[in-house]
């Protein structure tokens, strides 16, 4: 069968879709093929940084989405001896975007929410059990295989877009290395409807405890908290998940508390990896089957959406023969370095803030929420309108 006339997407995650909707509010047809029977429910990210906002807002699906969510304009650092240590206010950045706030809301509910806006549109098709296995490259077309009911079909099409994850098919048909290493420690996430806001005086919504060892962040999404610690490389999977070990952490979190309701704990390992290329030919890699990173910060999903539009507005732009396919290199140059400079770094850097328990960390932090032109400076890279700033620099 030949689907030459359309763009094929590689999974149904956040951003494969948002790169579907960009396509098809321009009037490219796609298809989108998923591996999962439905869209996935699992609960990963929850921030949506402000230039974020403004793509989705763009795309028409941002009002949905924060009215399932939770706007959180404020973050903090505090410490067990001090407190709180230092509070930046994303309002001091309203100049910059149109939603001068992060946004905490599961990125299952923007998955739904794009679906639901796509479906029964004419230049979208989705299917579902429906993996991507090989990808082989023609002079116009790209041919994919697809797994569909147990037998394994080829079709061409125009374009692919590989965003199917982390351990991306569509990047090993292509042969493109992802280096890079994996933390030796694991993060858990703990779940709570526990009231932290009458526990803990100024509590804001987004808020990080630095410490060497037993540093948390605490995350507030529509009727829970999220808790996220360190799991030392000593510490076995079963431990880490036991109900008492759950408990013993959370216990450090207000002192005096020691019981919590959990919901649910999730385990996972953390990963910093860049793909050695975003583009081969007629196939491009966006999003986590790009790149991964610590979610310290909130930057994979973001990233990669930011990687979405990014391509999709070139390809709209070569679609219609408005520009060359070189125009299409400029993806490739600009979302590969800005994800080494900035994405990779400040997560690196989200994690030794954490980490840090030192005189010089605190006073740095205290300097800059004291100082705006210092603040604003840190808001802009702790929000990625720095990195998206970078990658228009680069041309
Ligand atoms: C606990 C946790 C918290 C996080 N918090 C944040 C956060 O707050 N902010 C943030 O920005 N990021 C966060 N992240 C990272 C974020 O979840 C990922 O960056 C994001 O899911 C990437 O989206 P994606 O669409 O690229 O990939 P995915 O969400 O992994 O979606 C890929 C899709 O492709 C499908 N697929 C796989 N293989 C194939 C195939 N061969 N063919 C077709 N389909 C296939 C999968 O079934 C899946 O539906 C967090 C991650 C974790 C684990």
């Amino acid at each position: 069968m030949t689907t030459f006339d359309r763009v094929l997407i590689a999974g149904a995650g956040p951003v494969g879709l948002v790169a579907a909707a960009n396509l098809v509010r321009h009037g490219i047809p796609v298809t989108v093929l998923e591996a999962g029977p439905d869209l996935s429910t699992e609960s990963r990210a929850s921030t949506f940084h402000p230039p974020t906002l403004d793509m989705l807002a763009d795309l028409d699906v941002v009002k949905p989405l924060i009215e399932q969510g939770l706007i959180a304009p404020k973050l903090q650092y505090r410490n067990r001896r001090d407190g709180l240590i230092a509070q930046f206010d994303f309002g001091d950045i309203a100049d910059q975007t149109r939603h001068p706030f992060r946004l905490q809301c599961e990125q299952s509910k923007l998955t739904r929410i794009i679906h639901d806006k796509l479906r029964g549109n004419p230049d979208f098709e989705i299917a579902f059990a429906s993996p991507v296995r090989g990808v082989t490259e023609n002079s116009d077309s790209v041919t994919v295989t697809v797994e569909r009911g147990g037998r394994s079909e080829a079709h061409d099409y125009r374009w692919l877009i590989g965003a199917d994850g982390a351990r991306s098919d569509v990047r090993r048909a292509l042969g493109i290395g992802f280096e890079g290493f994996t933390w030796p420690e694991r993060y858990l996430v703990v779940s709570t409807p526990f009231d932290f806001y009458g526990a803990i005086p100024d509590l804001v919504s987004v808020s990080y405890m630095a410490d060497p060892v037993r540093w948390h962040f605490l995350l507030q999404i529509p009727g829970l908290w999220r808790v996220m610690f360190r799991i030392a490389a000593e510490e076995s999977d079963q431990l880490a998940l036991s109900p008492d070990f759950a408990q013993a952490l959370m216990a450090q979190v207000v002192p005096g508390i020691d019981r919590y309701e959990i919901v649910h704990t999730t385990l996972y390992r953390v990963h910093q990896r860049v793909a050695e290329a975003f583009r081969a030919g007629r196939a491009f890699l966006i999003g986590d089957a790009a790149h991964v990173n610590n979610p310290l910060g909130g930057m994979g999903m973001n990233g990669g959406i930011h990687d979405a539009i990014n391509l999709t507005g070139r390809l709209i732009e070569v679609w219609r023969g408005n520009k060359p396919e070189a125009e299409l290199e400029r993806f490739d140059l600009q979302r590969r370095l800005v994800t080494k400079e900035h994405v990779e770094r400040q997560s690196i850097q989200n994690k030794k803030n954490l980490e840090s328990d030192d005189y010089e960390f605190r006073d740095w932090l205290r300097r800059t929420a004291a100082d705006p032109a210092l603040t604003r400076d840190y808001l802009l890279r702790v929000s990625m309108i720095g990195s998206l700033a970078r990658a228009e620099q680069l041309g």
